[in-house]
């Protein structure tokens, strides 16, 4: 008999699969394997199963392990199929990745599953052994006099007590109780549960997309702030959803910065599992996550951009809030764009997916002018009341600050205040003063192992880089000149709490950003403080800007922006646009008229003119005309090759190495000339990359199909680290 061959996908950066002989394993597609590569052990996948291999029989190894239980089925791999070419990654690597932690280990991945226990009768308290407190307490908890009471999660118990599991183990022998598993997780914040009445725009969107609902169709549904878009997903989830078994996906840009969202569909929604995959869960909820989309109990998933490739065996729809967040790229391994890839599921599935923006990516947009994607719009804010708040510049060339605050904005904040209103404070960046500059002779703190400038942070009297980690004691003096009188610059969220403290003494105010926010919990207390209106103004960066509702802030002051109006990144005023969009968004959500006031040199500008008109579709398709005059993206496609090494001399061989190889294959990709990032070098690497730029996809990849086995193939590829960006969104 013909032995049987397991080809498998390791997480190895090669291009092929591996072939390991099964020796008595009932296996199939789709199963993790233990095999054994270049002397260690590794976790694989079975992509294929077949009875030939071009391996010799005497280097044929043996596969040591077969996992029951399949990860990913026919349609999860023809989406890392997809990837693997597209990304020009290897497919072991692309399935390899798309697994949670625990099932990328050699063990079993057990989940420690959840219970909830209720007493199956009632137990007379007397009968119970004297000493054993615990199990008193416990029995208590769980009855009330001769009637059981309703089951409590392990959670609850060990509030009662940390010896719980001792008595639950007791009660268990005794016969007398009932348990049950724990599938749905923990609720958010707790919001209201009241079903609004869908205005004429939102049933309009949600008839459109039903009238399609059982085959592939890309949706952009292009809705201002406020206008109902989470409604309008959370009426398409009751009705897809109360098909059969169907479940769905929803990716969202950073859940922790939107407890709201997570809560709102967990509480309208409760009749339906829901299952969440983010960053700041544990390895083991992770992999319960996964386990319970990949089995199809849970209804719903939502998620970040990792989760668009847990395995859904009944995914009917798919759903991208604020679909041009670039938080959907991912910016290392293989350089996937979530809101692309989950696009091609849809298709592969023939399902629709609806992708939700106030301000669309100009890829978006594109496809949608070109009714490619359907085009569905909210124009009206949902709450009838609520107008879109007034946007005005303030010319800090005229009025100047003081502290980073021009008076006018300090006025309107003071009237906020008297009336109780609260008003936020919008400036991306963290830290006290971006610069430490010695007046005498003008150094300013370096990073040591970056071309970037050090940041204050005061509070822990250190300097810190924001690109690589590095943390140093702030100097006492000047390195280069001994002068001892060395002074921060400019403005950061810190100092502005700072100013703002000494200006408005008695108001309350909180700051909002990575270092004073941790975590989900510390973000959720604090909406919530902003919500009872403990808080009169809020001071953040972007973790501010998004989604938030804040019926009680009526103001919104946008600190410092011009260094982003002048970026040399061509889609710096996309972003600058949709996030000053997004921001003003906050104010004037409930019946109270908003206001947002932008500090800036440069009040003439033309995106502060969109800006002020609230126009996104006029700025949208002037950046697309300049995007096509120049043939930049959407209009063309770009990839960038991105090498780093100890010296520059190194990469520039390499990528002028890779332009000899591009000119040798003949097509119509235009390669330009090697040239350092702005960011020359990071982390003690010097960086260099070469932008390749082309007008079809086909032709992109039959060019990099050739291209890309001749770069692996170079003399440096081994010694230097190099990566190909597919639609790369930095430079
Ligand atoms: P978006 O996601 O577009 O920012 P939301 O769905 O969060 O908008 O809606 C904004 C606010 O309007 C929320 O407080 C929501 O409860 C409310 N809302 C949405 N649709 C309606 C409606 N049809 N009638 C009344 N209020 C609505
Ligand atoms: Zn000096
Ligand atoms: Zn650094």
């Amino acid at each position: 008999m013909k032995k049987q061959i397991l080809r498998v996908g390791l997480d190895v950066p090669l291009t092929r699969l591996f072939d390991y002989a099964n020796n008595g394993f009932k296996a199939q597609v789709g199963e993790r394997v233990v095999v054994s590569f270049a002397g260690r052990n590794l976790v694989g996948v079975i992509v294929e199963i077949t009875d030939t291999t071009d391996v010799p029989e005497n280097k044929l190894k043996v596969v040591q392990h077969v996992f029951d239980g399949v990860v990913f089925d026919a349609n999860m791999f023809k989406l890392l199929n997809f990837c693997a070419s597209y990304y020009h990654y290897p497919l072991g690597q692309a399935t390899i990745a798309a697994l949670p932690l625990r099932l990328r280990q050699i063990k079993p991945a057990k989940t420690r599953k959840s219970y909830a226990y209720a007493l199956s009768r009632p137990i007379d308290i007397e009968s119970l052994p004297k000493r054993q407190a615990v199990l008193q307490r416990i029995v208590l908890a769980l009855q009330d006099g001769a009637s059981v009471k309703p089951s409590l999660s392990e959670a609850q118990l060990a509030e009662i007590s940390s010896g719980w599991r001792k008595a639950i183990a007791t009660l268990k022998e005794m016969d007398c109780l009932q348990q049950t598993e724990v599938v749905a997780m923990k609720a958010g914040l707790q919001t209201e549960n009241v079903e609004p009445t869908l205005n004429a725009e939102q049933q309009q969107v949600i008839q459109s997309v039903l009238s399609e609902a059982n085959l592939f169709k890309p949706w952009l549904l292009y809705g201002i702030t406020g206008s109902g878009k989470t409604e309008v997903y959370i009426q398409l989830l009751k009705v897809v959803l109360a098909e059969r078994d169907a479940q769905a996906l929803i990716l969202v840009p950073e859940i922790n910065l939107t407890p709201q969202l997570e809560s709102r569909f967990r509480s309208r929604l409760s009749e339906y599992p829901l299952a969440t995959l983010h960053s700041s869960l544990s390895e083991s909820e992770r992999l319960q996550s996964w386990q319970l989309a990949s089995t199809g109990e849970a209804k719903i998933v939502i998620g970040t951009r990792l989760s668009v490739f847990s395995a859904m065996p009944k995914l009917k729809m798919i759903l991208i809030d604020e679909e041009h967040d670039s938080s959907y790229k991912q910016q290392d391994g293989m350089r996937y764009h979530a809101r692309d890839i989950a696009i091609m599921r849809a298709k592969q599935l023939d399902i629709p997916i609806v992708m939700g923006s106030a301000t669309p990516s100009l890829e978006t947009w594109h496809l949608a002018k070109k009714q490619q994607y359907g085009l569905l719009r909210l124009k009206e804010r949902a709450v009838e009341s609520a107008q879109l708040p007034k946007i005005n510049c303030i010319d800090i060339g005229k009025s100047p600050t003081e502290k980073g605050l021009s008076p006018i904005l300090i006025h309107e904040m003071r009237e906020r205040i008297k009336r109780g209103e609260q008003s936020l404070l919008f400036l991306n960046r963290r830290g006290y003063a971006p610069v430490l500059h010695c007046s005498a002779c003008q150094w300013v703190a370096p990073c040591v192992r970056c071309s970037a400038r050090l940041v204050v942070h005061l509070g822990q009297k250190q300097l810190k880089c924001h690109h690589c980690g590095h943390e140093q004691r702030i100097p006492v003096q000047c390195p280069d000149c001994g002068n001892p009188d060395l002074s921060p610059v400019g403005q950061a969220t810190q100092r502005l709490e700072q100013t703002l403290v000494d200006l408005f003494p008695t108001a309350n105010i909180a700051r909002v950003d990575r270092d004073s926010i941790r975590n989900k919990d510390a973000l959720t207390g604090l909406l919530k403080k902003v919500h009872d209106r403990d808080v009169d103004i809020l001071v953040g960066t972007q973790m501010l800007a998004k989604g938030h509702d804040f019926p009680h802030l009526t103001l919104v002051g946008v600190i410092d922006t011009d260094t982003a109006l002048f970026s040399p990144d061509f889609r710096a005023s996309e972003r600058l646009f949709s996030q000053l969009m997004q921001v003003s968004g906050r104010a004037g959500r409930a019946e109270k008229p908003g206001e947002v006031l932008i500090q800036t040199t440069f009040p003439q500008h033309a995106l502060f003119d969109a800006l002020r008109a609230q126009d996104y579709e006029v700025y949208a398709d002037a950046l697309l005309d300049e995007r096509n005059a120049m043939q930049f993206p959407p209009t063309s496609y770009f990839a960038l090759l991105k090498a780093e090494a100890s010296t520059y001399n190194q990469v520039l061989a390499f990528l002028n190495e890779s332009v000899a190889l591009a000119q040798q294959i003949s097509s119509d990709v235009m390669v330009y000339d090697p040239l350092r990032p702005q960011m020359e070098r990071l982390n003690n690497m010097e960086r260099g990359q070469l932008l390749l730029q082309a007008s079809s996809r086909a032709v992109f990849h039959q060019f990099l199909r050739q291209w890309m086995p001749q770069l692996r193939a170079q003399k440096l590829a081994n010694k230097i680290r190099w990566v190909l960006d597919i639609d790369p969104i930095e430079f």
